[in-house]
């Protein structure tokens, strides 16, 4: 029997453990295939406080599973399928071996990057297409390669991708950008980077590699081709919500809604970081999140 379950094992999950960990709570991480979540697609953290040695996201989560396993955490790499008895006192998670009996549980199941579902997107996943510049940047030296989306990542991962490319595309569907200023304008100075703005990209192409994409503005209809041999998207995350929007009450975007104590609408069931509905989605708001929600589980644990 457990005191807590924590399904997740991003940063909110880790940091939700290590709170539940220190009061004493017996505790298990239900962390998936890996641990550490989208932090490990992240090239290079420099915003979260006290860390300015500039780690990988991945060396972060590294720091934060040993950080959790000073205090008797255990992690699993089984995947929730069930849970039983929402709303008894102790419910139980089904995987497809085990039950565990938990008091409390945390979903902490992070976010996914968006799609933006156009033709040949998932033929060259992979081979030029790609969700994550942290991951797949460094492979396109000298090359010319293009950015869709208008907000932080997509501006990031522009201004990261400058550093290796031989040029950078941004294109967005608007002429407003949702990405900071300081961002903006960092992007508009460097030459490496230029833009094409009410725009959509209406298809990728190539033969066995992305060599062009396709886009239309618009707003006159005109489309344009772009010599390209990679594709990086940023245009937002999804929740990763589906299991469990089949207990606690989801918000129209798919996010699990919380109030500030990030408790859901079913008692002792909790949820922390991106997976939630929440104005920010950063290391360090994940790692709040998981650090309130274990502090509202020991506190009605402890009643
Ligand atoms: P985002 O802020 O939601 O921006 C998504 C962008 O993609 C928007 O410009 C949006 O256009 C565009 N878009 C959405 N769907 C599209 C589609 N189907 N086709 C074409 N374009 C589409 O997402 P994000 O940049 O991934 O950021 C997510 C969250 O993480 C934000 O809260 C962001 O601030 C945060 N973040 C922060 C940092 C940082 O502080 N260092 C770094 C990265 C991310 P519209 O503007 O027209 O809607």
């Amino acid at each position: 029997m457990y005191d807590i379950i924590i399904i997740g094992g991003g940063a909110a999950g880790l940091s939700a453990a290590i709170y539940a960990g220190r009061s004493g709570m017996k505790t298990l991480v239900m962390e998936g295939t890996s641990y550490g979540g989208q932090m490990n697609y992240t090239y290079e953290v420099d915003n979260y406080p006290g860390v300015n040695d500039n780690p990988s996201g991945a060396e972060l989560s590294e720091r934060m599973k040993k950080h959790a396993e000073k205090f008797d955490i255990e992690f699993t790499t089984e995947t929730a399928k069930n849970i039983l008895g929402i709303n008894d006192r102790i419910k139980t998670v089904e995987t497809r071996k085990n039950n565990y009996h938990t008091k409390c549980i945390i979903f902490a199941t992070g976010a996914s990057p968006r799609k933006l579902g156009v033709e040949g997107e998932d033929r060259f996943y992979g081979v030029g297409v790609s969700y994550c510049a942290a991951c797949d940047g460094a492979f396109f030296k000298g090359q010319d390669v293009a950015v869709v989306g208008g907000g932080n990542t997509a501006f990031e991962d522009a201004l990261y991708l400058a550093r290796f490319a031989k040029s950078v595309t941004l294109i967005h569907r608007r002429d407003k950008f949702r990405a900071a200023a300081t961002l903006v304008e960092k992007a508009k100075e460097n030459n490496k980077i230029s833009f094409v703005l009410d725009s959509e990209v209406s298809k990728i192409e190539g033969d066995t590699t992305v060599s062009n994409i396709q886009t239309t503005n618009k707003k006159t209809g005109k489309k344009t081709d772009i010599p390209v041999s990679g594709v990086f998207v940023a245009v937002g995350i999804i929740p990763k919500s589906e299991f469990a929007g089949k207990y606690v009450e989801l918000d129209e975007n798919g996010f699990i809604k919380t109030n500030n104590k990030m408790e859901t609408n079913i008692t002792a069931m909790y949820a922390a970081g991106d997976v939630r509905n929440t104005p920010l989605r950063q290391i360090v708001t994940s790692a709040a999140d998981g650090a309130v929600a274990a502090t509202s589980a020991i506190n009605y644990i402890n009643g």
